[in-house]
Parts: C-alpha cells; structure tokens; sequence
C-alpha cells in the first residue's frame, strides 16, 4: 500500500468512528454535539474518500447506511418497504447535476415534473391504518427496524385515529413528526426556568418527545405531523391511485391525513428554483422549521423506474438551506419523566 493510499485508509477509519459517534448521539440519545454542517462535510468528505479508494470502503460505513438501529426498550418493527434517507444537494450547481442524472438515467430529454416540499426539520414516522384505523405507528430507525411508538403517536393532535369510509384497507403512511418552532422555544424556556434539559432544535425536541416509555410525557409535547408518502398499500387500491406523487398527496387529504399545502409541483428546473427562493425568503415566517427543500420526481412510474442506491432513492434530492444553526448548551438534569 502506498504512502497516499495509508493515509487515505487512516482517515476512512478515523471519519468512519466519529461519524458512527455522532449518529449515536444525534439518533439514539437526541443530543448531538456538533452542528449539522459540521457532520454534512465530514460526511462528504468520507463520501468522497470512499469514491476515490473503493477498495477501502465497507458496507459497514456510515455512507451506506439510514438512521440508527432502534433503542432496545421499544419493541420493533420490520418495515415491509425500507424507510430511506435522502441525497443531498447544497447549491443550485449540485441540483441542477441531479436533474441531468436523472433525465440521463430516463433517456430523456423532457422536462421532468418534481414534486417541492418544504424539508421539514423533525422525525420520519410510518404509520399504519387498517380498515380505517389506526393500528400501529414507527419510527423509522436504521430504514429496516423502527421503533414501536403506537401509543406516543396516538397523542399527537392531527393525526387521525380514524380514516374516512373510503380509505383502503391497508395503508401505511409516512411523514414528519415535528415541534412547531413556537412551541419549541416555550418548551425550553421553561425547561431552562426548572434547570432541566433544554433540546439542541426543534427536530432533537420532537425526536426525544416522541420516543418515550411513558407516552403521557408525549401527549404533553406540542407536536404536530404531516404526511409525505405512502408506504404499503392494498394492490387493488393502489393501482386505482393517480401516476402523479402530488395527486397521491391529496387523496391522502381526502382520506383525512394532514398534509403540508405549500407543497406544489414544478414543471421545471426554473420552477424549481422559483419554488426554493420563494420558500428560503419566507423561511422565518413559516410556523415550523425547515432546512431545505425536498424535489421528488412527480410521477410514480418514473420512481419506480429510477429505483434506490444504498440509503437513498435516485429520484429524489434535499436542497440544503445554509447552515445557520447552531448548538444549544445542554444542560443538567435529563428532561425525560
Ligand atoms: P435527512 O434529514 O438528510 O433526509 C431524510 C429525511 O428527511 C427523512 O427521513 C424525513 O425524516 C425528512 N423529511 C422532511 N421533510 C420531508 C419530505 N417532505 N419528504 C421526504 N422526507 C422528508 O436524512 P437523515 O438520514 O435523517 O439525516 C441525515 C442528516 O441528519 C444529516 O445530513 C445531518 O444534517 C443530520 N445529522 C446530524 C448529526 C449531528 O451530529 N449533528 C448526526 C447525524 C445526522
């Protein structure tokens, strides 16, 4: 092994260890200790190693894999379709080089219709209906196994117990669990009165609100969801349901999910950026916290044919908003009851 390649394998094992620390800390215990940007480059640069040496890169890295493994005092749950993360975009460039990867993938010189929704900053949950009701919820832990959070989701005020008459069957939902920014900071604030834990951001306050024992302790929490996806879904069902992500968004509306209405469709490049400039501007205004934009290609076939890599689909992408982050001090006693 040459010099060069020495060092490139140290560094893998050196980014590969903290970076395996950080997810721990940020997905199991809800408190990270840097910020954000900070793990996002140190993530890109092993990215980066990896491509560059892939005799040296593992299927045990943090690159190739979703989240964490779920916290032993939940039961699990297998996920019948994996929970995956997203690809990252940090500037208009990196987008734009997303776009041409996937009309080259789909042979196509169209303009492709994305599908723009706010990046909500809070926790991905799945949750599942049978004959209309609510039978089981779950965090989405390392894409494969979540965490068995039934009775804490149940709590929280708009999501359904009950769906409409017209509701298939069978049907998983996936969404965002989050503490609107409001609420967050009353949180903390009172929680820095008592001397007790204060949460790093709203997405650390809604994560450890929703993944308590007790799920009393989360029916006091302020928190809210929106639903993004469908997970699975009854065959006959799904095949009655519109090619069209979007459209597959309101009837979940119609089968009385929350859903977030800023979400639109962009039959552009163009459109999208409008979309991204248009959301960073009003970014403040906005009730919750967001840290970017997620593009889906809109319709379903083109998913499907565009498939998923390791830990995320090809066919979609978050643009990072830059950072403004920053850490939280954390404080004294742990908040949880
Ligand atoms: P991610 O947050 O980059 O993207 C995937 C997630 O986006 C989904 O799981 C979902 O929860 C969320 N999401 C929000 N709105 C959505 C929408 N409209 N449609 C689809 N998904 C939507 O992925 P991740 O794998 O959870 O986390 C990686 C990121 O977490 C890193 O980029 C980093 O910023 C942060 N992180 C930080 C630390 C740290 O120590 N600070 C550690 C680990 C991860």
């Amino acid at each position: 092994m040459s010099e060069h390649e020495q060092q490139a394998k140290q560094r893998i094992q050196q980014l590969q260890k903290l970076l395996t620390r950080y997810n721990r800390e940020y997905y199991e215990l809800d408190e990270p200790s840097v910020p954000d940007s900070e793990y996002d480059a140190l993530f890109r640069e092993l990215q980066q190693l990896e491509r560059d040496h892939p005799d040296l890169a593992s299927a045990n890295s943090p690159t190739q894999k979703v989240g964490s493994k779920p916290l032993d005092k939940f039961d699990t749950v297998a996920h019948e379709v994996p929970m995956l993360s997203l690809d990252n975009a940090f500037d208009e460039d990196e987008f734009e080089a997303f776009t041409l990867r996937v009309n080259e993938r789909l042979d196509s010189s169209n303009n492709i219709t994305y599908c723009c929704e706010p990046k909500l900053d809070g926790l991905a949950v799945s949750i599942l209906y049978e004959n209309g009701k609510l039978v089981r919820a779950a965090t989405r832990g390392d894409g494969y196994r979540g965490e068995n959070i039934t009775e804490n989701v149940k709590t929280i005020r708009n999501v359904p117990l009950e769906l409409s008459s017209e509701a298939p069957q069978r049907l998983e939902v996936r969404g965002e669990v989050f503490m609107p920014t409001a609420a967050f900071e009353a949180f903390n604030e009172q929680a820095r009165k008592r001397e007790q834990k204060v949460f790093a951001n709203p997405r650390n306050a809604a994560a450890g609100s929703l993944r308590q024992l007790d799920s009393r302790v989360t029916a006091k929490r302020p928190l809210h969801f929106y639903a993004y996806s469908l997970g699975v879904i009854d065959e006959q069902a799904e095949q009655a349901l519109p090619n069209s992500h979007y459209q597959r968004l309101q009837q979940l509306a119609r089968w009385g999910l929350p859903i977030n209405d800023e979400v639109k469709t962009a039959a552009s490049v163009a459109e999208c950026e409008a979309f991204y400039n248009d959301i960073f501007a009003r970014r403040d205004e906005l009730r919750y916290e967001i840290d970017g934009i997620v593009y889906k290609v809109d319709a379903i076939a083109l998913q499907q044919d565009l498939g998923f890599v390791a830990r995320a689909p090809r066919w979609a992408i978050a643009r990072k908003f830059p950072a403004q982050e920053q850490l939280t001090t954390i404080t004294g006693v742990d908040f949880q009851v």
